[in-house]
This record gives structure tokens, C-alpha cells and sequence, in this order.
């Protein structure tokens, strides 16, 4: 497994609307088995593939940061089909180290997801799951979470990430 390099806020690569997986490859497979290192090793709770510069509707989600394999969720052309409730709470993004800010999510998400095989499954997840479902399936649409504010806080957001990334 590798850790692959995670392309940060700025990149044009993370805008762009990503394509959906076709069959599942030996490739497909080894990608994600990567990202699901990437995500550990920089202790993320999830990766899309647009972050490794990949155009594939393809996540990987560990709310566990590793410590327990059954909370290994890989989602594949997901679709979020309802929303709950609320919650408030800090979200961060690999691709934005050292910004970390409250942002509203809804509390209970319902996707519809593909499995490797093809068939289609319904995942239901609340409080940081629900969160995650949300924060990765934006990534596919090209969205970063920072988008949600408003462009006072985003250029206060961006100067503080450029101030960390610069150490
Ligand atoms: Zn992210």
C-alpha cells in the first residue's frame, strides 16, 4: 500500500465533477486499499478520489481512523437520497490542513451505493458518519467544504491555511 499524495485547496482538480466507476478493476481495488492508507496516514476520517487526483465518483470512509476494520465503508457512485435533522460541529479536509471550522450538517444521512459487485445498497448514518457521507460526496460534485461560507470568512479560512502551509 502506498500513501499517495493529497492535492490541497487551490488545485483545479478539485473542482471538477467526477465520472462514475464502471466495472470494478484489480486497479480500482488497489486504489482504494492506497486511499484508505492515505486517509490513515494523515489521519483523516475519509478520502475521495478527487483528492489523489482521481475523476472517479470513489471514496473511502474509516470513522474509526483505523482502529476497527468494520467501520471500512468504500462508497461508489454515491447518491444521498435523505437528510435528518441537524448538527452542528468542526469539519476539517485533508486537502485544507490546519483549517478546521463549525459548519452545519444534517445529523442523519440515507445514500444509495454501489458495491464492488454492482449491486446497489442503502447505507444510513448519523452524527460523523452522517457528516462524512456529506463532506466526501461534495468532494465528488467538486465542492470543498469552505464553499458553505461566505467570502469574508473563506478569505479569513484561506489566509490562515496559507499561514499553516507555509509553517
Ligand atoms: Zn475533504
Amino acid at each position: 500500500m502506498t500513501v499517495l499524495p493529497v492535492l490541497t485547496w487551490g488545485d483545479p482538480r478539485l473542482k471538477k465533477n467526477s465520472e462514475d466507476v464502471g466495472e470494478w478493476t484489480p486497479e480500482l481495488e488497489q486504489l482504494v486499499a492506497d486511499m484508505l492508507e492515505t486517509s490513515l496516514y494523515e489521519e483523516g476520517v475519509g478520502l475521495a478520489a478527487p483528492q489523489v487526483g482521481v475523476n472517479l465518483n470513489l471514496a473511502v470512509i474509516d470513522c474509526s481512523c483505523g482502529e476497527d476494520l468494520n467501520q471500512r465503508i468504500v462508497l461508489i457512485n454515491p447518491e444521498i437520497t435523505a437528510e435528518e435533522g441537524i448538527q452542528t460541529g468542526p469539519e476539517g479536509c485533508l486537502s485544507i490542513p490546519g483549517v478546521r471550522e463549525v459548519l452545519d450538517r444534517p445529523q442523519k444521512v440515507t445514500i444509495r451505493n454501489r458495491a464492488r459487485d454492482g449491486s446497489w445498497h442503502e447505507l444510513t448514518g448519523e452524527d460523523l458518519l452522517a457528516r462524512a457521507f456529506c463532506h466526501e460526496i461534495d468532494h465528488l460534485r467538486g465542492r470543498l467544504f469552505v464553499e458553505y461560507f461566505g467570502p469574508v470568512k473563506r478569505q479569513y479560512l484561506q489566509r490562515k491555511y496559507q499561514k499553516q502551509s507555509r509553517g
